[in-house]
């Protein structure tokens, strides 16, 4: 990116995200320190040779990947380890609110206590809260994972609301169906947890239909499909539902070609709820600051509507609204003061797209 100041203000200006998985954060250093403590094989043992693993061949791959990061987390303080990590990552972006996948169905079936490791993460989120930074939890169901561990992820989830968990979330092949979850979502929505689901990634409009149907979805996980399908994109701008965009993932796994041919612009030029997250930033080797200025420059976007993105995704977050309402203030102070020392304007958040 030419312009410095915007990159300055990009990298200062305080930052909420919705769509990041917990599990897909670790840092290839932390991952090779645990591997090692719990006696599991990689296919590297330096970080090169991890980031060569980690260079992407289709969604399969990534799901093996997935798993055998997963296998590494096996006592309440190997959690606690890749938390600490993230909001140290988080906090250093200056992401001072963010909701994080996590997937506890995954960690059960791995003989790991749920109750332990709740405790040891609301002991690490409390202790971050009181540094400023907040995460809470999405327990997501794996469409295509045991259907028992659907039951005991939403069992884990409306236990730790309000300690932890936010919201249920849902994952996995989008070839499989979703109705086998219904119950799950209307029961999680009857206990008052926040409803996303990941859909329109690999899947097509058909997918974020059905989530909407099924699964009740406030929020879209991708939903990028929906620019396929011009009806499908005014009943979610009517309707007012965000989708979760991660622009460099889409590209990693073979979503999007490459940045200039995303849908990215398409839906937000339709006025579409549009947020800009990270998915896996170590993964796919980027962070939220940089799926910001990649968005920027790719669709030539203005620190005003950049600001305006951030403030978006802090406003449809599941945060009780009394404290969102008190950070969104902070946001807004915060982007007029980095503006004025970057840019040498005070910045406004800006609502929406230029077109919309
Ligand atoms: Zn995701």
């Amino acid at each position: 990116m030419s312009d410095a100041g915007l990159r300055r203000f990009v990298e200062a200006m305080p930052k909420a995200e919705l769509h990041v998985h917990l599990e897909g954060s670790i840092q290839p250093e932390t991952l090779l320190r645990l591997a090692k403590k719990r006696r599991v094989d990689l296919p590297a043992n330096d970080v090169a040779g991890l980031e060569r693993w980690f260079e992407f061949r289709d969604f399969q791959h990534f799901v093996e990947i997935y798993l055998a990061c997963s296998k590494c987390l096996r006592h309440p303080e190997d959690f606690q380890a890749i938390t600490d990590d993230f909001l140290e990552e988080q906090e250093r972006q200056n992401v001072r609110y963010t909701e994080a996948h996590f997937t506890i169905g995954t960690h059960l079936m791995n003989g790991v206590s749920g109750s332990e490791v709740a405790e040891a993460l609301a002991e690490t989120l409390g202790r971050w809260q009181r540094r400023g930074v907040g995460l809470r939890l999405i327990p997501d169901i794996v469409r295509n994972a045991e259907f028992k561990w659907a039951d005991r992820t939403v069992e884990w989830a409306l236990d730790n609301q309000d300690r932890t968990v936010v919201a249920l979330g849902l994952s996995g092949f989008e070839d499989r169906p979703n109705e086998p979850f219904r119950e799950h979502f209307a029961e999680a929505r009857a206990g008052g947890l926040g409803l996303v689901a990941h859909a329109g990634e690999h899947g097509g409009p058909e997918s974020i239909r059905s989530v909407l149907e099924v699964c009740g979805a406030e929020r879209i996980g991708h939903g990028v499909a929906a620019a396929r399908d011009p009806e499908l994109m005014a009943t979610l701008a009517e309707r007012g539902v965000p989708l979760e965009v991660c622009p460099t993932s889409n590209v990693c796994l073979g979503v999007a070609p490459d940045l200039a041919s995303h849908p990215f612009g398409a839906l937000w030029d339709a006025g579409l709820e549009v947020t800009v997250n990270s998915d896996d930033p170590p993964l796919f080797n980027t962070t939220l600051t940089g799926e910001y200025l990649a968005t920027a420059e790719t669709w030539n976007l203005s620190a005003e509507e950049l600001a305006g993105l951030s403030l978006r995704a802090l406003r449809r977050s599941f945060l009780p609204e009394e404290r969102r309402r008190a950070m969104e203030a902070e946001f807004v102070e915060s982007f007029a003061r980095q503006g004025e020392k970057h840019l040498d304007r005070a910045v406004v958040p800006a609502a929406g797209s230029r077109k919309s």
